[in-house]
């Protein structure tokens, strides 16, 4: 049996008419960048997350960096986040020549662990980046408490986690910025690279609406420096149409979360060797909108490689923690820094979750893995 990591081919065969209509529409009327379509998409995606304005962005990326161009963050200024998540988000900071500061992650969630943040804040700390990591919010309650107490702006790294939320409110609802991907392989897949901002400021959407078309705010007339960041329609019409379908999408992927869990307990592999995601009931006021569902387990790079050979995907998402990367080298971190971040980094393994799994492919991918601690 071959069960992939991600099977984006399934996604489209059950809409493609609608898809193929939507870009034929764009085709049709050559207005490819700007125009309705976008507006459309970006005033969908914000109600989506019940913040007051969307700004389409280029990418994930080019949202995160766009955010902290629109609060003037450059050299001097700090931005805690962790060293847990995709380059993306450190990335963005270092490139204005901001500082990003790292604090490591509570190893339940694999996301910022609220109570070591306060202790990071310097005088220079202009902002906090908490990643909504593998589908499942931050703890935001206590983050933006922080950031009040500190006057600091809050910008949401949601790239993983479009309809996650915490306490009833959704990603990107949370922050000054929610920050969005439609990367392929993310919960809301445009057929490309794409992005979005949600705010609930109107200063800051228009400084964004400016900063993603080269600071123009009127033909040739430049008030400041930013980018070509802009969503193109295209784009913007492929999430449209499939965005009506994201929360049969995300129900999907919870419902193959908690097959698995079934699984893992009838094959006796919970707590020892495999320990299992927390994904909370809704009760909770908490939705992991399960972006990767990914285990814990010794051995891990063995088992990686045992899948793999048994044709079922998986992937080690982050097996190195940005503060260790060479390119960051310059902030001074080493190993033993962050302990839990790189503990995750070792340990964990994202095994196929996508919406359209089947209940045959999941059983097929547990009992590889029973196999393999057996053997
Ligand atoms: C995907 C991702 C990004 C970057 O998004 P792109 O659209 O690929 O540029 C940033 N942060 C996190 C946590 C991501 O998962």
């Amino acid at each position: 049996m071959h069960v992939p990591l991600l099977d984006l081919q399934a996604q489209y065969q059950s809409i493609r008419t609608e898809i193929d209509a939507a870009v034929s529409d764009v085709f049709a009327s050559q207005a490819f960048i700007g125009g309705p379509t976008v507006e459309a998409c970006e005033a969908a995606v914000a109600a989506y997350c019940g913040c007051t304005y969307g700004i389409g962005m280029s990418s994930g990326t080019d949202a995160l960096l766009a955010a902290l161009m629109a609060e003037g963050m450059g050299p001097g200024d700090e931005v805690i986040t962790t060293p847990y998540t995709f380059f993306a988000t450190a990335g963005s900071i270092h490139r204005l020549g901001a500082t990003p500061v790292f604090v490591d992650i509570d190893p339940a969630t694999f996301t910022i662990d609220p109570a070591r943040i306060e202790p990071a804040v310097t005088e220079r700390t202009r902002a906090i980046m908490p990643v909504h990591l593998y589908g499942r919010t931050a703890e935001m309650e206590p983050i933006a408490a922080i950031a009040a107490r500190h006057g600091l702006s809050t910008i949401e790294d949601a790239c993983q986690a479009i309809g996650a939320e915490d306490g009833g409110r959704r990603a990107g609802a949370m922050g000054d910025y929610g920050c969005f991907s439609f990367y392929p392989s993310k919960n809301l897949p445009a057929a490309g690279d794409a992005g979005m901002i949600t705010t609930a400021d109107p200063d800051r959407a228009h400084r964004l609406r400016i900063l993603r078309n080269h600071g123009m705010n009127s033909k040739y007339t430049h008030s400041m420096i930013g980018g070509n960041f802009r969503l193109d329609a295209l784009q913007a019409a492929v999430i449209q149409v499939k965005l009506p379908h994201l929360d049969a999408w995300t129900e999907a992927r919870q419902d193959n979360a908690a097959r698995y869990a079934q699984l893992f307990e009838e094959h006796g592999l919970v707590s020892d060797p495999v320990v299992l995601p927390r994904i909370d009931a809704a009760d909770d006021g908490e939705r992991h909108v399960v972006n990767q569902y990914v285990i814990r387990v010794p051995r891990r790079d063995d088992l990686r490689d045992h899948l793999r050979a048994h044709d079922v995907g998986c992937e080690v998402y982050y097996s190195i923690p940005l503060h260790l990367q060479e390119c960051f080298r310059d902030l001074g971190y080493r190993k033993g820094d962050f302990p839990a971040s790189e503990e995750a980094a070792h340990e964990t393994l994202a095994i196929p979750i996508y919406p359209e799994l089947s209940n045959d492919a999941a059983a097929y991918v547990v009992a590889t893995i029973a196999a393999f601690y057996r053997g």
